[in-house]
């Protein structure tokens, strides 16, 4: 039993409250849906673009689009179908129970934690806790302390759109975190990195909450010699330097076929001049890396390039006073090298060559699970290989990262990169319970089943 916790006094209200809130309409769940979309949408847009900015220098547009964008279209997505969710699902009953039928609802799993990261503060918080909603949930939010001023602001809308009881936000680092699993959640949707999401899941089990696990990684992008390679480097560049690569999605590191490396890259080196300018440090559409911390990750990975005798074929500047690493790219680097063995989650891209398709998939299976695996290819027999010979959360193909943003498809990784998935209605059962209802209409139907088992009825089951 847990009798001392900083939060068991607000879990206990929210507890108390379940079942008024789980039993609410969906016109109910859509008008606090609604008043968080104008929330995010309207009156405090220009603050959260500028605590982002404040944060890690994010662009005004990119705010707008992978931070604001996402939580409204996912509200718009479920208050077009929330109705439908909520239905109950009849199905099939065989003749064995002849005088009953059959259905499945999705009810509320109860009192949830969502637990988010800071490389997309709002998104990865909000975009969850729609979700909860949704399914008629009470949540405790625990946003990331890296992005201060972030959750602050979400902070502010949270206590402004609904009472602790129904959703509260609680700020803190890693001890608030620890003393929050402890307590008996009925499900915990966890989005980070794969090191913390094992911490997570063994707190859950000791009150065997269910949970999502929402990780990353390494995601691989192979390019294949038919590649259109003007087409991929305008996608990759983008993927890669959009949050300056600080996406769970990210192009993590490049496997390309032998023969079209150099060209790649001379391509990737005139994309980023369009994209950034010359002088990177000056161009107001490259935000920057989180923090001094993870400023000294990144260098230190370069370092350590260095050290192998990798080529720095592209960018490799950096400030730590800004927290400015150049839009690095580095080759001919030792599988030994820190940036082929850890999740890199920055501006800076390995690239590794392949003789042929089977060794390309062979080394991709040699890691984990990846969450996204890309591919660029123009043949279809090669990008069937690479799919039925790897396995992945998402992939796109010819593309990258924009996977994230349909609704109609899961979102989520493969063991290491996470369990369960997210978004749309896989998102609205995440935070559900399916429950199996079985009703009797006919009385004695089932009187066969009761003993005393006599030979007629042995007749029956024979
Ligand atoms: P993180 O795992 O360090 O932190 C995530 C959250 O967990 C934060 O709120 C933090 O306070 C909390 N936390 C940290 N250490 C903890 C501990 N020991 N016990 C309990 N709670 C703890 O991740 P991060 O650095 O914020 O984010 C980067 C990672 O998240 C990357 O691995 C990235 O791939 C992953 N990510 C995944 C997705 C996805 O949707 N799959 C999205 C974004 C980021």
């Amino acid at each position: 039993m847990i009798l001392e916790n900083p939060y068991l006094e607000l879990f206990n209200r929210q507890k108390n409250n379940q079942f008024k809130v789980g039993n609410t309409t969906y016109k109910e769940r859509l008008k606090k849906l609604k008043a968080l979309r104008y929330a995010v949408e309207v009156t405090y847009k220009d603050r959260i673009r500028e605590a982002l900015y404040k944060d890690f220098k994010k662009p005004q547009l990119e705010v707008d689009l992978t931070e604001i964008y996402p939580i409204v279209s996912e509200i718009k997505f479920v208050s077009a179908n929330l109705k439908s969710w909520m239905k109950r699902q009849k199905v099939e009953t065989p003749m064995a129970l002849l005088g009953s039928s059959s259905w499945v609802t999705y009810e509320p799993k109860g009192v949830c934690l969502i637990v988010s990261p800071w490389n997309f503060p709002f998104n990865l918080t909000f975009g969850p806790l729609v979700s909860a909603i949704a399914a008629g949930n009470t949540v405790i939010l625990k946003p990331s302390e890296m992005t201060l001023n972030s959750s602050r602001i979400m902070a502010e809308i949270v206590q402004e759109i609904f009472t602790e009881d129904e959703v509260a936000l609680v700020e803190g680092a890693v001890e608030t975190s620890k003393a929050l699993l402890q307590l008996p959640f009925n499900h915990i949707f966890f989005t980070g990195s794969p090191a913390v999401g094992k911490i997570v899941m063994k707190a859950a089990a000791e009150h065997l909450t269910s949970v999502t696990l929402e990780l990353g990684g390494k995601s691989p992008t192979i390019i294949d010699k038919t590649a259109n390679l003007s087409h991929a480097v305008r996608k990759i560049a983008w993927g890669k330097f959009l949050n300056n690569g600080q996406i769970c999605v990210s192009p993590d590191y490049i496997l390309i076929d032998e023969t079209v490396k150099e060209a790649f890259i001379s391509e990737f080196k005139k994309q980023l001049k369009v994209f950034y300018t010359k002088s990177t440090n000056h161009s107001a559409d490259y935000s920057r890396v989180v923090n001094n911390r993870h400023f000294d990750r990144l260098v230190n990975h370069i370092e350590n390039a260095k050290q192998h005798n990798a080529i720095i074929e592209i960018g490799g500047v950096s400030n730590k006073t800004e927290n400015f690493i150049e839009p690095t790219v580095i080759s001919n680097l030792p599988e030994k090298a820190s940036l082929l063995q850890e999740e890199i989650f920055g501006p800076i891209l390995p690239i590794k060559t392949y003789g042929n398709l089977e060794e390309a998939v062979a080394y991709i299976n040699s890691k984990e699970k990846p969450l996204a695996l890309y591919i660029y290819s123009k043949r279809k027999s090669n990008i069937n290989y690479i799919i039925k010979n790897t396995r992945a959360g998402t992939t796109a193909i010819n593309n990258n990262v924009l996977q994230y943003s349909n609704h109609h498809l899961p979102f989520g990784g493969s063991n290491n990169s996470g369990i369960g998935k997210s978004h749309g209605f896989y998102g609205f059962e995440a935070f559900s319970n399916r429950r199996a209802v079985l009703k009797q209409h006919t009385k004695g139907a089932t009187e066969f089943l009761f003993p005393p088992y006599t030979t007629m009825k042995q007749k029956l089951v024979d």
